[in-house]
């Protein structure tokens, strides 16, 4: 970096100075320079985080806001945590990277052994990788290559079932069993032909469908499984909640009868737990919630919370034993990723279930949640405000341009963006999916931050939904 924008170099006098410059050229290479992920960079006005504390970030202008969107969702036990740092610092001392492919690390086994230990029963295996997407990529290969390789084998099993407006990842694999259209459609000459399942549950005025009810998705889903009987490698699904839908919660029973029914049809079941483990919706992971156990876990986001890129595809014994062989044999998964099980990403894994167990995080989440559901509560009310869904420490809240005949905005009028713009003013970084503001803050956040939180998210909205583009007298930077 040029010394011109060194605050350390710059004499005394100049130091003001050389800020102003240094965040003014920050700015502009910003957006010359950085491509951001599902960014609008025509549009893009820069906010530059440079520091972390607890829940807390620090732009460079030294502003404070609460992580309302735990950094994308993966932020479980704050920024700097003592004991996360210290962690990382150790094993710096150690090593910072050696490969997994046919070779190993003591933090890399050690965090593959805890990791089974908390996860749901008869996942005893751990694949390594370096994101979410990455995670189900793995997957979806193993459950693929399982029915080649099986005991009896079912070269058949080619094809996968998913849950209309899933989201799995941006990879190619994972957005052919996405169903989120604005990130799909383009790309769908790219990528393979899920067999689709409508997600069942309440109204969802974004999409403009009535969702199906309960036992009419289950009944649907055994219809698919029987239709295609034998060609059906696994069923892929978000369990609980489907985050990127727009804070989607299934109803109670669901997770557990989609369990059931493939394991009446012998079919693969894979859970993406990468939103919704760590705590998120509760407890450690999601699918304890309905006492599911699937033959395929995909962990990412939280799994060091929020401090590394990490993903871990924990998988059953049987599924396994179908890749032993002899070399002769070729049954091995010819599949990885560079920095799989990267020691200092395991090792503040590792460190993260330590805070867990010694911090009790699962037993402090009860009045969090509670207060988050008071709030929404008290929001779903507001005028515009058309649906309100919660899970655990994430809630998402639907804005609407008519409450009554349950109209959205128009799209255009990016009314959810303009909220969590708008909140930034009153102390909080939050992101929305299309016109549903998100709440999903650390899992570490207090019940004064929280409330802080809650009223900084509802100015938010006050300030998006205050005007309407249809009211001239009214002015309204929308129109
Ligand atoms: C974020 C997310 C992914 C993708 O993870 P990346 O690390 O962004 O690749 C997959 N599934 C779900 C449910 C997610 O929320």
């Amino acid at each position: 970096m040029p010394t011109s924008l060194s605050r350390d170099t710059a004499p005394q006098e100049r130091f003001d100075l050389a800020a102003i410059h240094r965040d003014e050229m920050l700015h502009a290479w910003d957006q010359r320079h950085v491509w951001h992920a599902f960014t609008q960079m025509q549009e893009y006005d820069p906010l530059l985080i440079e520091q972390g504390e607890g829940c807390w970030l620090i732009d460079t202008e030294g502003r404070r806001y609460l992580d309302g969107s735990a950094s994308m969702w993966c932020n479980v036990h704050g920024h700097r945590h003592p004991r996360l740092d210290a962690a990382l610092t150790k094993q710096l001392a150690q090593v910072a990277h050696t490969t997994n492919l046919g070779l190993s690390n003591p933090t890399t086994v050690e965090f593959a052994r805890r990791l089974v230990e908390v996860a749901p029963p008869g996942l005893e295996k751990v694949f390594f990788s370096g994101d979410g997407s990455s995670a189900i990529e793995a997957a979806l290969k193993m459950a693929f290559q399982f029915w080649r390789q099986a005991a009896s084998p079912q070269p058949d099993r080619t094809r996968f079932i998913a849950i209309g407006e899933a989201y799995h990842g941006d990879t190619l694999g994972a957005i052919g069993v996405g169903g989120v259209d604005r990130f799909t459609a383009l790309f769908a000459p790219l990528t393979f032909d899920a067999i689709r399942l409508p997600s069942p549950g309440g109204p969802c005025p974004r999409t403009g469908r009535q969702p199906p009810s309960l036992d009419e998705s289950l009944a649907a889903l055994d219809r698919l499984l029987t239709e295609h009987a034998g060609t059906v490698a696994a069923v892929i699904m978000e369990p609980l909640v489907q985050m990127a839908a727009g804070i989607y919660v299934h109803p109670p029973g669901f997770l557990r009868d989609v369990r059931d029914l493939t394991a009446k049809h012998d079919v693969l079941l894979i859970l993406d737990e990468v939103a919704t483990g760590f705590g998120r919706t509760g407890t450690m992971f999601a699918c304890e919630q309905e006492n599911v156990s699937p033959d395929f876990l995909c962990l990412a986001k939280g799994l060091t919370a929020g401090y590394l890129p990490m993903a871990a595809t924990l998988a059953t014994a049987r599924v396994w034993d179908a890749f032993l062989g002899t070399h002769a044999e070729q049954r091995a998964f010819f599949h990885g990723h560079t920095y799989g099980g990267n020691p200092l990403a395991a090792a503040v894994g590792i460190a993260s279930l330590d805070i867990f167990r010694d911090e009790r995080v699962l037993e402090s989440l009860p009045p969090k949640i509670a207060c988050l559901q008071r709030f929404v509560g008290r929001l779903a009310s507001h005028e515009h405000v058309g649906a309100v869904r919660q899970c655990g420490l994430v809630t998402g809240i639907e804005l609407v341009a008519d409450k009554a005949a349950g109209r959205p905005f128009p799209w255009q009028e990016k009314r959810g963006t303009q909220a969590c713009l708008a909140a930034r003013k009153y102390g909080a970084i939050l992101r929305q999916l299309g016109d549903v503001v998100v709440i999903m803050p650390p899992l570490s956040i207090t019940l004064d931050e929280l409330d802080q939180l809650c009223s900084a998210t509802e100015r938010g909205i006050q300030d998006a939904t205050a005007c309407t583009a249809d009211h001239s007298s009214t002015p309204c930077h929308f129109s």
